[in-house]
């Protein structure tokens, strides 16, 4: 795909992440119109269709906090008791002040958490600060807890992230 040097500027002005959206979705659209040059148009269309909905009127926050469940417990937990801890601010939540984003929700991907890094890792691009390990990993009900939760613990702690250690009990 060849980028016109306008259009190219333009998306370069953008966060990484966002430009990298834009471009996929500029090219898919491009070929699906049998064409091989992207324009300033391309790139604006683009970036109105996928992304707009989350640029402008940032409001400076506070925290932005993700939450990482069991992989297992999700099979029978949606996650709403995480939600209403969250949206009510109690519990693990309590200390948040109401400009708090939560910007992701997530299972671990199976023992030993093999997907929790690099969820982290993509999720510091938009501005993590806390990620919540969800009560589900700590209990020992109808689930065992979680084995691997030190080792999930330091590997998000080492990318310089606060870790909290449960959500909703
Ligand atoms: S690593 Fe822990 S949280 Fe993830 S599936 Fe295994 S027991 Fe559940």
């Amino acid at each position: 795909m060849k980028w016109m040097l306008e259009p190219f500027n333009e998306t370069e002005k953008r966060p990484l992440y966002v430009r990298s959206m834009v471009k996929k979705t500029v090219e898919k659209d491009i070929k699906a119109q049998v064409r091989n040059e992207e324009t300033l148009k391309d790139g604006r269309k683009g970036r109105e269709k996928n992304i707009s909905f989350a640029e402008g009127n940032e409001k400076p926050v506070q925290e932005k906090i993700a939450i990482v469940r069991c992989e297992t417990v999700s099979e029978v937990c949606p996650g709403v008791a995480c939600f209403k801890a969250f949206n009510k601010k109690k519990l693990h939540f309590k200390e948040y002040g109401n400009d708090t984003e939560i910007i992701g929700f997530f299972t671990c991907g199976g023992c030993p958490g093999r997907r929790v890094s690099r969820l982290v890792k993509s999720l510091i691009k938009h501005g993590l600060t806390t990620v919540h390990l969800s009560s589900c990993m700590m209990l020992d009900s109808d689930y065992p807890p979680c084995p691997h939760i030190e080792e999930i613990r330091k590997s998000i702690e080492s990318k310089g992230l606060k870790v909290v250690q449960g959500t909703h009990h």
